[in-house]
């Protein structure tokens, strides 16, 4: 299959604003691809090479590219350099690059997409002394057969700015117009997606053998399933009332969450965002490894840090210390771990994920061996409000957070990937006058005045949309950052630069610096109101107006466990306004 039919499609999919159009343009593109190439086409897209949880990035450093850039196009770095100054896009400026090249020279063989595939392949897994070069010319080598408008793609594509706005939700849309049959086809695929995470590997799946293999799709240890999420609501009586008038209610543990999958001797451990955490925590894969009893098995637990001294539990932040790659042994003894085991998705064979609560945790009590630093979470059967207050109340004066409370009925299948009504948290904030915090993106920035100049003065944040895949905005934010906030903000941010309003990006306010959607921060306000200027649920509660969150803080906690699809949905903002009115009226 030759690039160019990639390249060309990259073009028009860039050129629309309209989400439905490029789906379309994917869906093209997609029929147009033999089976045996279309993992491969489904990850370049997206600007990978392989599934998230694989780990492996092409990241290649841009002064790097511009060294590849100036060999193909015989031009000096410093042109190149000046050149990107001017368009703030390195894509651009190599095609402009090669562009003045090909007036004088022509290109013999054209490139197929399993070269450049390969060839990214290749640079990606290229480590140790002499990497660079041989990167180098690799790159070198794929440009000068490259024409000027591939040529930009593949610079974007090695150097992680691709960026076309294509999310997982749409590519699984075009798999079901291209493979399944229709659009109808859309919930299977989706299944099949948010129990592997692998969208690859399900393409090529629906695509090779159709729709019938997809619905027989089963989990499988070593590939991470989508996690389950939480609804959330503020009394006990309304949770009951949903949960169907009993439920099996569990401590909030505040850690960090880890789905474990044991095969055999060999242990895996993924972040809620599904990153490979493995190395993070040798006492959390030791602890699976011996205190499991399964041969193969995938649980989820919050990974909570303890005093060494008085084992109590310590908040989320203390587990920073383990985002690192050097010093874990000294971290794991200054901040040891307690595994709080909450579910079992998987056991020797047996796929429990359509399996009811009841079912799973009994699995759980089964395998788990309790020890001091594997626990099953803490829980209680709920049958009346009084039961389940009293519980939130003794969870709470132990430090907890909250609750969670399951569902117990037949149909409490574990949801992956969604937030769901089975699953219900109930936390302590939700009963103060200030409404819960919230995880929002920053989308854009507005540059500081007087003593915040030649930094950012305020950022404008958005909710989650999922069901139109837009991030809608919400509020302003300019309190609540410290200095070292301040200095720290940039740096995430100034990777996710860029000139224009990210195309999912929903906002009527006008900004200085916009950000593609990926950095997550939690902030707190002091109430949720109707708002003609901020586009979160436009037109549900109001015509004409949408809902912004007033006065609001920056808690200090970056959520960097989330991914921008991970913060606070619109639906969820919807939620807490008509709960607010309700205390406000009742
Ligand atoms: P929050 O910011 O409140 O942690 P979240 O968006 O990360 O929310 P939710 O699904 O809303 O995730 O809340 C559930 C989270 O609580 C889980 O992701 C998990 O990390 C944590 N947790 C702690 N104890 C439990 C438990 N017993 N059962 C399920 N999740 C638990």
């Amino acid at each position: 299959m030759k690039y160019s039919s990639i390249a060309e499609a990259y073009e028009k999919i860039e050129a629309t604003t309209k989400r439905l159009e490029m789906t379309d343009y994917l869906v093209e593109i997609l029929k147009e691809t033999p089976t045996s190439l279309i993992d491969k086409v489904v990850y370049l897209t997206q600007g990978k090479l392989y599934p998230d949880f694989v780990g492996i990035e092409i990241g290649i450093a841009e002064k790097l590219a511009v060294r590849a850039v100036a060999r193909s196009a015989g031009h000096r770095e410093k042109d190149i350099e000046e050149d990107m100054q001017k368009t703030g896009d390195l894509g651009e400026t190599t095609q402009k690059f090669m562009k003045k090249k090909t007036q004088a020279t022509f290109f013999s063989v054209p490139l197929t997409v399993e070269r450049v595939y390969e060839t990214l392949d290749k640079m990606a897994n290229s480590t140790g002394s002499g990497s660079v070069d041989l990167k180098l010319s690799l790159l070198a080598g794929l440009l000068s057969d490259a024409s000027p408008s591939e040529a930009k793609y593949i610079v974007r594509t090695v150097t992680g700015s691709l960026r076309l706005g294509i999310a997982d939700m749409t590519v699984l849309d075009a798999l079901a117009v291209a493979f399944g049959g229709g659009k109808e086809t859309r919930e299977q695929l989706e299944r099949a997606y948010n129990i592997s995470s692998d969208l690859g590997r399900v393409a090529k799946l629906v695509a090779e053998e159709g729709i019938e293999r997809i619905k027989q799709f089963k989990v499988l240890p070593g590939e991470p399933i989508r996690p389950m999420l939480a609804e959330r609501l503020s009394s006990s009586a309304e949770i009951l009332e949903k949960l169907g008038g009993k439920c099996r209610a569990e401590y909030k543990y505040d850690g960090e969450r880890i789905q474990a999958h044991k095969k055999k001797d060999e242990v895996i451990l993924f972040s809620r965002r599904l990153e490979n955490i493995t190395d993070q925590y040798p006492d959390g894969v030791e602890y699976i490894r011996k205190h499991v009893k399964a041969e193969e098995a995938i649980v989820e637990a919050e990974a909570v840090a303890v005093d060494p001294e008085t084992g109590e539990m310590k908040p989320f932040q203390e587990l920073m210390h383990r985002r690192r790659k050097y010093g874990i042994k000294e971290a794991m003894e200054e901040h040891p771990i307690t595994l709080f085991m909450f579910d079992v998705l998987y056991v020797d064979g047996k796929d429990l994920t359509l399996q009811p609560y009841p079912v799973r945790h009994r699995y759980l009590e089964k395998i788990i061996e309790q020890t001091d630093n594997v626990k099953v979470a803490e829980s209680t059967i709920a049958e009346n409000p009084e039961q389940l207050e009293q519980f939130f109340e003794t969870t709470v004066e132990s430090g907890s957070e909250g609750i969670i409370c399951k569902s117990v009925n037949e149909d409490s299948v574990y949801q992956a990937g969604a937030r769901g009504w089975l699953w219900i948290k109930y936390k302590r904030d939700y009963r103060s006058e200030m409404t819960d915090t919230l995880d929002l993106v920053v989308v854009g920035a507005f540059h500081g005045r007087g003593k915040r100049a030649g930094t950012y003065g305020a950022f404008l944040l958005a909710a989650y949309d999922p069901d139109k895949d837009v991030f809608e905005t919400v509020t302003k934010v300019g309190t609540g950052f410290t200095d070292a906030d301040l200095e720290k903000l940039p740096k995430m941010l100034n990777k996710h630069k860029i000139s224009h309003k990210h195309p999912r990006v929903d906002s009527t306010l006008d900004v200085d610096v916009w950000f593609e959607p990926a950095v997550v921060i939690e902030t707190r306000g002091a109430e949720i109101t109707l708002s003609p200027i901020h586009t979160c649920a436009m037109n549900v509660i109001r015509k004409e107006s949408g809902l912004a969150m007033r006065f609001p803080r920056f808690t200090g906690k970056y959520r960097v466990d989330k991914s921008a699809e991970d913060a606070t949905t619109t639906q969820e903002l919807v939620e807490m306004y008509r709960s607010q009115l309700k205390k406000i009226d009742g």
